[in-house]
């Protein structure tokens, strides 16, 4: 049996109706840009998420961008993000100008460790980004009271967590602000490129809002310099079709999550991502450790199986970075966690078939 490591087209047709009548509203309305979709779009989004606000936005990137200008961090300050995190958490923050402080992760989650953070930040440390990866939560708690202490800005980087939860509220609403991609494979993805930031800030949403678009508020009148990142009606009107199942797809990520769990545990070799009872996680990306990843993997390929690595290299040990003095050593916990992870299959779409051809696969 052959396992795609993921199947967007199953995804797509279990709406398959649905996503033709989005197509037949906005192409029959002939409104393409900041229209009534996304409006509507931005209300169900930041209601789901529990946030006043929510501004779509044309990526995952330019929402932490925004973010960061729309609060005015400006060259020459420091953000403190994780070592281990996709690449685009790190060059939203040299995008602006802005130095990015990579601090190590907990070996447990791959999240932040807070007790690192605290001893990196300097007098010009402006901002921490809590990546929750892999759709686990990050330690918003301890994030919290180390921002608060030091007066910082706290953005969440929820790109890869939409619908992830501590103690019933929503990513998107656990700090200063959020930013979500709606890149295609995320758990909530659109047909191309998308995203949104989310916030309570009246004063920083109005930024945000206008940032996104010349600085416009009235119609070619930039009342600040801006930049061209909007979500347009499609996407956004195709977004409220998979938003609306998104509870239910990620409830079939965790029980797939649950499947694995009682097959592979205890399988030699191979460690299992741990599942957190402080919150709910949204799975998605199944990050397991395996000592020998290169035997692993081509045997997995031979059965059929897809697998990916997240990430290799992490952001710190890409060419870019290595060019302006980041080295190997600088973060030893993320370096042995990057060694060693192997993404397994894990989508709603995943059948019990599939998910029994992957664990037999491993097993042998
Ligand atoms: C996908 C992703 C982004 C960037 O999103 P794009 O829409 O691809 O720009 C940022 N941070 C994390 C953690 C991501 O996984």
């Amino acid at each position: 049996m052959k396992v795609p490591f993921l199947d967007l087209a199953a995804a797509i047709a279990e709406h398959r109706e649905d996503f033709d009548a989005a197509w037949r509203r906005v192409t029959s309305r002939g409104a393409f840009v900041l229209g009534d979709e996304v409006a509507a779009f931005e209300r169900e989004f930041a209601d789901y998420c529990g946030a006043r606000h929510c501004i779509g936005v044309a990526s995952g990137l330019d929402a932490l961008r925004l973010v960061f200008e729309g609060a005015r961090v400006v060259p020459g300050d420091e953000v403190i993000v994780p070592a281990y995190t996709a690449v685009a958490t790190w060059m939203a923050t040299t995008s602006v100008g802005a130095q990015p402080v990579g601090v190590d992760v907990d070996a447990r989650t791959f999240n932040l460790d807070p007790a690192l953070v605290e001893r990196a930040i300097t007098e010009r440390t402006r901002a921490i980004v809590a990546v929750h990866l892999f759709g686990k939560p990050a330690d918003m708690a301890a994030l919290k009271a180390i921002a608060a202490k030091h007066d910082l800005l706290l953005l969440e980087d929820a790109a890869q967590a939409h619908g992830a939860a501590i103690d019933g509220h929503r990513t998107g609403s656990l700090a200063h602000a959020a930013a979500f991609s709606f890149y295609p494979t995320k758990n909530l993805g659109c047909f191309g490129d998308g995203g949104a930031v989310t916030t309570d800030d009246d004063e920083l949403a109005e930024r945000v809002r206008l940032l996104r678009s010349y600085g416009w508020r009235d119609r070619s009148v930039s009342e600040i310099f801006g930049v061209n990142s909007r979500l347009d009606e499609l996407q956004a009107a195709f977004l409220r079709v998979r938003l609306a199942a998104l509870d239910a797809d990620n409830e079939r990520r965790r029980r797939l999550a649950r499947l694995y769990r009682e097959a592979l545990e205890g399988v030699e070799g191979l460690e299992l991502p741990v599942e957190s009872d402080q919150s709910v996680d949204v799975w998605h990306v199944y990050a397991s450790q395996v000592s020998d990843r290169p035997a692993v993997v081509g045997n997995l390929s031979a059965s059929g199986v897809g697998t990916l690595v997240h990430y290799e290299p992490i952001p710190h040990l890409t060419p870019a970075y290595r060019a302006i003095g980041w080295k190997r050593g600088d973060f030893p916990v993320a370096e042995q966690l990057a060694s060693r992870e192997l993404s397994l299959p894990m989508y709603p779409q995943l059948t019990d078939g599939a998910l029994d051809a992957i664990v037999a696969a491993i097993r042998s």
